[in-house]
Protein backbone atom coordinates (compact mmCIF):
# COMPACT_ATOMS: atom_id res chain seq x y z
CA UNK A 1 0.00 0.00 0.00
CA UNK A 2 1.53 3.16 -0.92
CA UNK A 3 2.08 5.99 1.78
CA UNK A 4 -0.68 8.07 2.04
CA UNK A 5 1.50 11.05 3.33
CA UNK A 6 3.06 12.19 -0.32
CA UNK A 7 6.55 10.25 0.89
CA UNK A 8 7.51 7.31 0.47
CA UNK A 9 6.59 4.49 3.05
CA UNK A 10 8.55 4.04 6.39
CA UNK A 11 9.97 0.51 7.59
CA UNK A 12 9.55 0.42 11.31
CA UNK A 13 11.30 -2.10 13.31
CA UNK A 14 10.43 -3.20 17.13
CA UNK A 15 12.78 -5.13 19.27
CA UNK A 16 11.44 -5.80 22.56
CA UNK A 17 12.30 -8.50 25.18
CA UNK A 18 8.98 -9.69 25.90
CA UNK A 19 5.63 -10.15 24.11
CA UNK A 20 3.33 -7.36 26.57
CA UNK A 21 5.91 -4.75 25.64
CA UNK A 22 5.22 -4.47 22.35
CA UNK A 23 2.03 -2.84 23.61
CA UNK A 24 4.22 0.86 24.89
CA UNK A 25 4.54 1.68 21.32
CA UNK A 26 1.32 -0.13 19.38
CA UNK A 27 -0.27 2.42 18.84
CA UNK A 28 2.48 4.16 17.33
CA UNK A 29 2.82 0.80 15.00
CA UNK A 30 -1.07 1.46 14.16
CA UNK A 31 -0.55 4.60 12.83
CA UNK A 32 2.00 3.74 10.97
CA UNK A 33 0.26 0.91 9.48
CA UNK A 34 -2.52 3.06 8.93
CA UNK A 35 -0.58 5.95 6.89
CA UNK A 36 0.98 2.45 4.68
CA UNK A 37 4.14 1.89 6.37
CA UNK A 38 5.14 -1.41 7.32
CA UNK A 39 5.91 -2.46 10.84
CA UNK A 40 8.22 -5.82 12.09
CA UNK A 41 8.13 -6.65 15.55
CA UNK A 42 10.72 -8.93 17.81
CA UNK A 43 10.56 -10.27 20.54
CA UNK A 44 13.78 -11.62 22.30
CA UNK A 45 12.23 -13.79 24.18
CA UNK A 46 8.47 -15.72 24.34
CA UNK A 47 8.14 -15.00 27.82
CA UNK A 48 7.58 -17.98 28.61
CA UNK A 49 8.95 -17.63 32.34
CA UNK A 50 7.28 -13.65 32.75
CA UNK A 51 4.04 -12.54 34.42
CA UNK A 52 2.87 -15.48 35.20
CA UNK A 53 1.11 -14.84 38.31
CA UNK A 54 -1.08 -17.07 38.44
CA UNK A 55 1.62 -19.95 38.14
CA UNK A 56 3.91 -18.01 41.18
CA UNK A 57 0.55 -17.89 43.37
CA UNK A 58 0.07 -21.64 43.50
CA UNK A 59 3.50 -22.46 44.05
CA UNK A 60 2.99 -19.95 46.91
CA UNK A 61 0.94 -22.15 48.49
CA UNK A 62 0.98 -25.46 50.55
CA UNK A 63 1.60 -28.38 48.44
CA UNK A 64 -1.52 -29.61 49.34
CA UNK A 65 -3.53 -26.58 48.30
CA UNK A 66 -2.25 -26.53 44.56
CA UNK A 67 -3.98 -26.31 41.91
CA UNK A 68 -2.77 -29.03 39.51
CA UNK A 69 -4.00 -27.53 36.57
CA UNK A 70 -2.55 -24.35 36.53
CA UNK A 71 0.55 -25.75 37.96
CA UNK A 72 1.35 -28.84 35.31
CA UNK A 73 1.23 -26.27 32.69
CA UNK A 74 4.95 -26.10 31.47
CA UNK A 75 6.18 -23.24 30.42
CA UNK A 76 6.71 -23.82 26.67
CA UNK A 77 2.54 -24.48 26.58
CA UNK A 78 2.70 -21.18 28.76
CA UNK A 79 4.64 -19.14 26.22
CA UNK A 80 2.65 -20.66 23.21
CA UNK A 81 -0.96 -19.42 24.76
CA UNK A 82 1.45 -16.12 24.76
CA UNK A 83 2.46 -16.19 21.45
CA UNK A 84 -1.36 -16.49 20.04
CA UNK A 85 -2.24 -13.13 22.28
CA UNK A 86 0.52 -11.58 20.87
CA UNK A 87 -0.39 -12.13 16.98
CA UNK A 88 -4.27 -11.16 18.04
CA UNK A 89 -2.63 -8.12 19.93
CA UNK A 90 -0.41 -7.33 16.74
CA UNK A 91 -3.46 -8.05 14.49
CA UNK A 92 -5.62 -5.20 16.12
CA UNK A 93 -3.00 -2.93 15.24
CA UNK A 94 -2.31 -4.21 11.38
CA UNK A 95 1.12 -5.51 12.29
CA UNK A 96 1.61 -9.04 11.13
CA UNK A 97 5.28 -9.66 10.89
CA UNK A 98 5.73 -10.76 14.42
CA UNK A 99 8.80 -12.76 14.88
CA UNK A 100 9.20 -14.16 18.44
CA UNK A 101 12.69 -15.38 19.20
CA UNK A 102 12.92 -17.61 22.26
CA UNK A 103 16.52 -16.66 23.77
CA UNK A 104 16.80 -17.93 27.39
CA UNK A 105 15.06 -15.92 30.64
CA UNK A 106 16.61 -13.55 31.84
CA UNK A 107 17.42 -12.58 28.90
CA UNK A 108 21.21 -11.71 29.07
CA UNK A 109 23.58 -10.84 26.62
CA UNK A 110 26.17 -12.60 28.51
CA UNK A 111 24.30 -15.62 28.26
CA UNK A 112 23.24 -15.81 24.84
CA UNK A 113 25.80 -13.09 22.17
CA UNK A 114 24.43 -15.02 19.61
CA UNK A 115 21.39 -12.46 20.07
CA UNK A 116 23.21 -10.00 18.32
CA UNK A 117 23.47 -11.58 15.12
CA UNK A 118 20.06 -12.44 15.02
CA UNK A 119 18.83 -9.76 15.26
CA UNK A 120 21.43 -8.35 12.63
CA UNK A 121 19.93 -10.45 10.66
CA UNK A 122 16.48 -9.36 11.04
CA UNK A 123 17.78 -5.43 10.28
CA UNK A 124 19.31 -7.00 7.26
CA UNK A 125 16.35 -8.74 5.97
CA UNK A 126 13.66 -6.00 7.17
CA UNK A 127 16.13 -2.71 6.14
CA UNK A 128 13.83 -0.80 8.42
CA UNK A 129 14.04 2.96 8.59
CA UNK A 130 13.22 3.14 11.77
CA UNK A 131 13.86 1.43 15.13
CA UNK A 132 12.56 1.22 18.16
CA UNK A 133 13.81 -0.34 21.14
CA UNK A 134 14.17 -0.07 24.65
CA UNK A 135 16.47 2.54 26.41
CA UNK A 136 19.57 1.12 26.53
CA UNK A 137 20.05 3.08 29.67
CA UNK A 138 18.16 2.32 33.11
CA UNK A 139 16.26 5.57 34.87
CA UNK A 140 12.64 4.16 34.82
CA UNK A 141 10.64 4.48 38.01
CA UNK A 142 9.91 0.98 37.90
CA UNK A 143 13.10 0.54 38.32
CA UNK A 144 13.07 1.78 41.93
CA UNK A 145 11.35 -1.46 43.40
CA UNK A 146 11.94 -3.96 40.46
CA UNK A 147 15.58 -3.59 39.27
CA UNK A 148 17.24 -1.45 41.69
CA UNK A 149 17.22 2.04 41.38
CA UNK A 150 19.96 3.81 39.31
CA UNK A 151 20.49 1.16 38.50
CA UNK A 152 23.93 -0.72 38.24
CA UNK A 153 21.57 -3.88 37.82
CA UNK A 154 20.70 -5.78 34.81
CA UNK A 155 17.54 -6.18 33.25
CA UNK A 156 16.16 -8.00 30.31
CA UNK A 157 14.46 -4.73 28.74
CA UNK A 158 18.02 -2.90 28.82
CA UNK A 159 19.76 -5.58 27.50
CA UNK A 160 17.43 -6.07 24.72
CA UNK A 161 17.98 -2.57 23.90
CA UNK A 162 22.17 -3.26 23.71
CA UNK A 163 21.39 -6.15 21.95
CA UNK A 164 19.41 -4.19 19.49
CA UNK A 165 22.13 -1.27 19.03
CA UNK A 166 25.12 -3.48 18.78
CA UNK A 167 23.12 -5.22 16.05
CA UNK A 168 22.36 -1.80 14.37
CA UNK A 169 26.13 -1.00 14.65
CA UNK A 170 26.94 -4.39 13.14
CA UNK A 171 24.71 -3.97 10.54
CA UNK A 172 25.41 -0.68 9.25
CA UNK A 173 29.32 -1.68 9.32
CA UNK A 174 30.18 -5.51 8.81
CA UNK A 175 27.76 -7.21 6.24
CA UNK A 176 28.18 -10.73 5.25
CA UNK A 177 31.23 -10.59 3.32
CA UNK A 178 31.11 -14.21 2.22
CA UNK A 179 27.27 -13.68 1.14
CA UNK A 180 27.53 -10.23 -0.57
CA UNK A 181 24.42 -9.25 1.60
CA UNK A 182 24.92 -5.54 1.34
CA UNK A 183 25.12 -3.56 5.06
CA UNK A 184 21.97 -1.60 6.19
CA UNK A 185 21.84 1.89 7.89
CA UNK A 186 18.93 2.72 10.17
CA UNK A 187 17.84 6.60 9.96
CA UNK A 188 16.27 7.06 13.40
CA UNK A 189 16.23 5.25 16.65
CA UNK A 190 13.72 5.82 19.24
CA UNK A 191 13.53 4.23 22.79
CA UNK A 192 10.33 3.10 24.64
CA UNK A 193 9.38 6.15 26.88
CA UNK A 194 8.12 3.89 29.19
CA UNK A 195 11.53 2.93 29.97
CA UNK A 196 12.27 6.19 31.42
CA UNK A 197 11.14 9.60 33.34
CA UNK A 198 8.59 11.28 31.50
CA UNK A 199 10.97 14.45 31.17
CA UNK A 200 13.53 12.39 29.40
CA UNK A 201 10.38 11.66 26.67
CA UNK A 202 11.19 13.84 23.91
CA UNK A 203 8.31 12.18 21.25
CA UNK A 204 5.06 12.36 22.26
CA UNK A 205 2.87 10.09 19.25
CA UNK A 206 -1.09 11.14 19.85
CA UNK A 207 -2.60 7.45 19.85
CA UNK A 208 -6.27 9.28 21.40
CA UNK A 209 -8.17 7.63 18.41
CA UNK A 210 -6.02 4.17 19.08
CA UNK A 211 -7.10 4.20 22.80
CA UNK A 212 -9.80 1.50 22.65
CA UNK A 213 -7.25 -0.36 20.86
CA UNK A 214 -4.66 0.10 23.24
CA UNK A 215 -7.23 -1.49 25.60
CA UNK A 216 -8.58 -4.16 23.95
CA UNK A 217 -4.69 -5.27 23.60
CA UNK A 218 -3.88 -5.05 27.01
CA UNK A 219 -7.32 -6.98 27.97
CA UNK A 220 -5.67 -9.86 25.93
CA UNK A 221 -3.06 -10.56 27.44
CA UNK A 222 -4.66 -13.22 29.74
CA UNK A 223 -1.86 -15.28 30.87
CA UNK A 224 -0.54 -12.50 32.48
CA UNK A 225 -3.70 -12.59 34.97
CA UNK A 226 -4.74 -9.26 34.42
CA UNK A 227 -8.52 -8.08 34.85
CA UNK A 228 -9.94 -6.68 31.99
CA UNK A 229 -10.50 -3.49 34.76
CA UNK A 230 -6.71 -4.02 35.61
CA UNK A 231 -6.14 -3.12 31.87
CA UNK A 232 -8.31 -0.28 31.05
CA UNK A 233 -6.67 1.40 34.35
CA UNK A 234 -3.36 0.12 33.18
CA UNK A 235 -4.00 2.36 29.96
CA UNK A 236 -5.59 4.94 31.73
CA UNK A 237 -2.37 5.27 33.91
CA UNK A 238 -0.06 4.83 31.40
CA UNK A 239 -1.08 6.32 28.15
CA UNK A 240 -3.12 8.18 29.76
CA UNK A 241 -0.36 9.71 32.12
CA UNK A 242 1.69 10.01 28.80
CA UNK A 243 -0.67 12.14 27.25
CA UNK A 244 -0.76 14.32 30.13
CA UNK A 245 2.48 15.48 30.03
CA UNK A 246 2.58 15.46 26.20
CA UNK A 247 -0.62 17.88 26.82
CA UNK A 248 -2.71 15.79 25.05
CA UNK A 249 -5.44 12.70 25.79
CA UNK A 250 -3.17 9.34 25.31
CA UNK A 251 -0.20 9.17 24.13
CA UNK A 252 3.06 6.85 23.25
CA UNK A 253 6.20 8.39 24.59
CA UNK A 254 9.63 8.37 22.59
CA UNK A 255 12.81 9.08 23.13
CA UNK A 256 15.42 10.13 20.42
CA UNK A 257 18.88 8.12 20.77
CA UNK A 258 20.18 11.28 18.63
CA UNK A 259 19.53 14.84 18.27
CA UNK A 260 18.03 16.00 14.90
CA UNK A 261 20.17 18.02 12.43
CA UNK A 262 17.20 19.73 10.40
CA UNK A 263 17.63 22.60 7.79
CA UNK A 264 15.93 25.04 9.76
CA UNK A 265 14.12 25.70 13.55
CA UNK A 266 10.95 23.12 13.07
CA UNK A 267 7.32 24.31 14.63
CA UNK A 268 5.31 21.47 14.36
CA UNK A 269 1.74 21.17 13.33
CA UNK A 270 0.29 20.60 16.87
CA UNK A 271 2.34 23.73 18.72
CA UNK A 272 0.63 26.10 15.94
CA UNK A 273 -2.43 23.99 17.48
CA UNK A 274 -1.21 24.88 21.02
CA UNK A 275 -0.64 28.37 20.05
CA UNK A 276 -3.85 29.23 18.11
CA UNK A 277 -6.52 26.99 19.60
CA UNK A 278 -8.99 27.96 22.32
CA UNK A 279 -7.77 27.51 25.76
CA UNK A 280 -11.13 25.70 26.83
CA UNK A 281 -10.97 24.25 24.03
CA UNK A 282 -7.50 22.68 24.85
CA UNK A 283 -8.40 21.74 27.89
CA UNK A 284 -11.58 19.92 26.46
CA UNK A 285 -9.13 17.97 24.07
CA UNK A 286 -7.05 16.80 27.14
CA UNK A 287 -9.92 15.49 28.31
CA UNK A 288 -11.15 13.93 25.36
CA UNK A 289 -14.48 15.90 24.72
CA UNK A 290 -12.88 17.82 21.44
CA UNK A 291 -10.19 16.68 19.13
CA UNK A 292 -7.60 19.11 18.32
CA UNK A 293 -4.85 18.54 16.11
CA UNK A 294 -2.25 16.93 15.34
CA UNK A 295 -4.02 14.90 12.36
ZN1 LIG B 1 9.07 -6.55 29.45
Amino acid sequence: MPAQSGRDPLKLLAVVAHPHDFTHCAGTCGIHMKMGDSVTVVTMTDGGRKHNERFLDEMSKPEHERDPAILNQSIEEYAAAKARELHEVCAIFGVEDLRILTMPEPFRLRRSPEAIDLIRDVILDVRPDVLITHAPYDTSPASISTHGRGSMLLNDHRECAITAMEAKLIAAEVADYESRIPPHRIAEVFYLGVDVPHDDVDVYIDIGEWKQQRVQAECMFKTQGQSDEFARYRVEISAGGTGWWGRTNYAEGFVRAEPETLPCLPVSAWAKVRATASRVDQLQHRAGQVKLGPQ
